[in-house]
């Protein structure tokens, strides 16, 4: 490795205008495992996360299926711990939002916002930890009572609408979680699930089924959200009969999935149909010399357990990656 890092060296380097032997994007579970890895192999290593530490992980209100935590964790917690681990171990870590990477020279560049690509941190390696953010509806109301009603994060917002009707679309992991954590808070949780059946796991299925504060509305999808200077209700309709009605809520929870942050990555780097970031089995993508590990890789189960993994495999790749081109 070109630079040896000590217990904070990366501490004394500046983020922009120093060349790193490796530049996270991410600072979410994938990340942040790398970069304490990193860290303790002593490369240079800059995390860059254009939100809170921990990503999604910070977001969910608690975690019961990664292992070591009996009880469970609260999401905050745990990305907490482990922004704190890689920091230990001389990860330097930044709250910054990337524009866009070069890929097409060594060391690999990297525009911040805000900035231009000369004043940017160079990389000899890339890992790419982007994650996904939550998918968008696109029905009329949506975009405009965002923020004022409208919301992707129950943990974030449910606290706004204690003892309120609300609604939560979808019925996967994040729904259900969600409506089960919005149950303790509101007075009455309206799950919207465009099936008959739920995707979520299990254990989830069951405690949401036997919440006397949790209703479905099965077999609908919503059309519509609907008020003034905030939310009022949704309109939903059924998927055969095409009958709507409305639901009065303050506030409307959107969980249908995500979408891979990979819209500012380059063409070398190939992605599948879904915008998730291909790569072989030792996460390297097309561009060699950049990694990816995580929910933005093509084929990710999309666990923090697993994101943890990948971001531990990454850095054996990344390792052996620069001690082969250095
Ligand atoms: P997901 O598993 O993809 O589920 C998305 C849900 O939204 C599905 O029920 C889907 O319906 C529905 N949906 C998708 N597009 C829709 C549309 N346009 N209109 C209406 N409904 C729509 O997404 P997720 O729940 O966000 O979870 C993402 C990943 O994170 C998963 O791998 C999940 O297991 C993981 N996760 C795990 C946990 C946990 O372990 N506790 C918690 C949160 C997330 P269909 O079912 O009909 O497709």
């Amino acid at each position: 490795m070109t630079s040896s890092a000590g217990e904070s060296a990366a501490d004394s380097q500046e983020a922009s205008g120093t060349t790193w032997d490796l530049v996270i994007i991410g600072g979410g579970a994938a990340g942040l495992a790398c970069a304490i890895y990193a860290g303790r192999g002593r490369l240079s290593t800059l995390v860059l996360e254009k939100m809170l530490p921990g990503g999604q992980v910070a977001l969910s209100d608690v975690i019961e299926n990664y292992p070591g935590f009996a009880e469970g964790i609260s999401g905050m917690e745990l990305a907490q711990q482990m922004h704190e681990q890689a920091a230990r171990f001389g990860a330097k870590i930044e709250t910054a939002t990337v524009e866009a990477i070069d890929v097409s020279g060594r060391p690999f560049r990297v525009r911040l916002a805000g900035g231009d690509s000369d004043a940017g941190p160079r990389a000899r390696a890339l890992l790419l930890a982007t994650g996904c953010s939550p998918r968008r509806l696109g029905v009329p109301g949506e975009k405009e009572l965002y923020g004022r009603g409208v919301s992707y994060c129950a943990t974030c917002d449910g606290p706004l609408f204690g003892g309120k009707s609300v609604v939560v679309v979808g019925g996967g992991n994040t729904a259900i979680d969600e409506a089960l954590f919005l149950a303790g808070l509101a007075s009455k949780v309206t799950v919207v699930h465009r099936r008959d059946e739920l995707r979520a796991d299990p254990i989830l299925q069951e405690r949401a089924l036997a919440n006397s504060k949790i209703e479905f509305l099965w077999s609908h999808v919503l059309t519509e959200i609907v008020g003034e200077e905030s939310v009022r209700g949704a309109r939903a309709r059924h998927v055969s009969s095409g009958e709507e009605r409305e639901v009065p809520a303050s506030a409307v929870f959107i969980a249908i999935g995500e979408t891979p942050q990979t819209g500012f990555l380059p063409e070398e780097i190939e992605r599948d149909k879904g915008g998730y970031v291909v790569s072989d089995s030792d996460l390297q993508t097309s561009a060699p010399g950049v990694f990816v590990a995580g929910d933005a890789r093509s084929g990710a189960y999309r666990q923090i357990a697993a994101a943890v993994g990948e971001g531990v495999l990454a850095y054996r790749s990344i390792r052996r990656h620069l001690e082969e081109t250095s």
